[in-house]
């Protein structure tokens, strides 16, 4: 036990010699300053205040100068100021003179816009067709090569279209929806 603690001591004070020569190797008499930026400044090496008075006057626009420094409001704006720009009469949304009712359903729409409702209402229809040509056709590679004919209730395929795809919806052809 003795014999360790002696083997210990003697290490230690082996590595404290070797330290202090390596220092003096390297000529470290300074104290080490830190890597990283800590707040301490006595830690580092101080300049000695008249030389950098006088290194000031003279060096070119150092690194902080060229930085560009982002600018921060001085004041708080009041809320009245604040809602004077924010209700400014070029932020306020212009009104609409374009507006008319669609001729086929009533609503409201753009003059220059397609009804919304019409066009969903022509989706839907669409959509169911696609599902019933896709219940016919069974799988991806069973679509036939000829062209496919929409027939609603009541309807007749004409003679041009005897040897296309017939896909018969079973309800009376909507008014919007052209043969
Ligand atoms: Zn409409």
């Amino acid at each position: 036990m003795m014999n360790l603690s002696a083997l210990v001591h003697s290490l230690r004070s082996s590595l404290l010699h070797i330290e202090s020569r390596l220092l003096q190797v390297v000529l470290l008499d300074r104290q080490l300053a830190p890597a990283l930026a800590v707040t301490g400044p006595s830690l580092l090496p101080q300049p000695d205040r008249e030389e950098d008075l006088e290194e000031s006057q003279e060096q070119p626009p150092g690194l902080l100068d060229s930085i560009l420094w982002m600018a921060a409001p001085k004041k708080r704006r009041t809320i009245e100021i604040n809602r004077t720009r924010r209700r400014a009469e070029e932020k306020l949304l212009k009104v609409k003179t374009n507006i008319e009712p669609c001729p086929e359903c009533g609503h409201m729409k753009q003059k220059h816009i397609m009804c919304g409702f019409c066009y969903a209402k022509v989706c839907r229809e669409t959509a169911l067709i696609r599902q019933q040509m896709k219940a016919m056709e069974g799988s991806p590679h069973g679509a036939p090569s000829v062209e496919t004919v929409v027939l609603y209730e009541g309807e007749t395929p004409s003679q041009q279209d005897k040897d296309k795809r017939i896909v018969e919806r079973s309800r009376k052809r909507p008014a919007w929806f052209s043969y």
